[in-house]
């Protein structure tokens, strides 16, 4: 089976101290993990070590940064490298979340730069697609996020792209408490399955993990996570409480 990933976005939110709590709660709660399940923190830049170090040792249990620069290094006061990531030995990053791509304009090309910096690196993007309202609403949904891997991962190799996990997030759903339901999510992603599938070929399209994101909680994500083509989930507001979290974990196939 494909990986089955619990990814918690937690944005720019929490104190250390509460953070910390949150993960142990998390933690604590004691889930066995299956081989193919696993959990993916994504805290803010100042958490990176304290969170690793609560995590070290636990199976299938990573921690994520939520950004990167897209150049290796230099005058860009307030950023973060690549290289300053595997230095510390963080293995995922998550790129071109909606958000930076709307607040920091952050565009195809430039992921696509993050994006060879962190393979680069062995570290796996957690690379972020998906619409605005507009866009659904014009039905043009399915060429708008082709064209977002288009340009920012479709340069890849096949190993290479072997390594990414993608996040479908249709933008519209995105903390509004709107879920796609889990029809909309497993179209998309069988989709895209299918093109990466007549880029790279089947095998290797199978073998990517496809994250759906868009206020899935404890309460939806098992449906949501049933679907053939939906490997697990990138979640925000739900990842801040810890029970809510711990029943999307559960949500995973097994
Ligand atoms: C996200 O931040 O990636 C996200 C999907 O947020 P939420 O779960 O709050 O919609």
């Amino acid at each position: 089976m494909r990986k089955q990933i619990a990814a918690a976005n937690w944005k720019m939110n929490k104190t250390l101290s509460e953070g910390m709590s949150l993960l142990n709660d998390i933690l604590s709660a004691n889930q066995t993990l299956g081989s193919d399940q696993h959990i993916i923190f994504a805290v803010p830049y100042p958490y990176l070590i304290p969170a690793q170090n609560a995590v070290s040792g636990q199976q299938n249990i990573a921690i994520a940064a939520q950004n990167c620069h897209h150049k290796t290094s230099g005058a860009f006061t307030g950023e973060v490298s690549v290289d300053m990531l595997e230095s510390i030995d963080i293995k995922y990053v998550v790129i071109g979340h909606s958000e930076r791509r709307e607040y920091f304009a952050e565009s195809n090309e430039m992921l696509a730069e993050k994006t060879d910096l962190c393979l680069a690196k062995g570290i796996t993007p957690i690379f972020c697609c998906g619409e605005p309202l507009s866009i659904r609403e014009a039905g043009t949904e399915n060429q708008y996020v082709e064209q977002q891997l288009n340009q920012s991962l479709f340069h890849l190799d096949n190993q290479q792209i072997e390594k990414i996990v993608i996040a479908y997030e249709p933008i519209w759903a995105i903390g509004t408490g709107k879920t796609a339901t889990s029809a909309q999510a497993q179209e998309m992603h069988a989709h895209l399955r299918q093109v990466i599938a007549s880029k790279y070929g089947h095998e290797t399209a199978e073998k990517i993990s496809l994250l759906y994101g868009g206020s899935v909680k404890g309460a939806n994500a098992s449906e949501i996570f049933s679907q053939p083509d939906v490997d697990g989930g990138l979640v925000g507001g739900a990842s801040l409480v810890a029970a809510e979290f711990v029943q999307v974990i559960n949500g995973l196939k097994s």
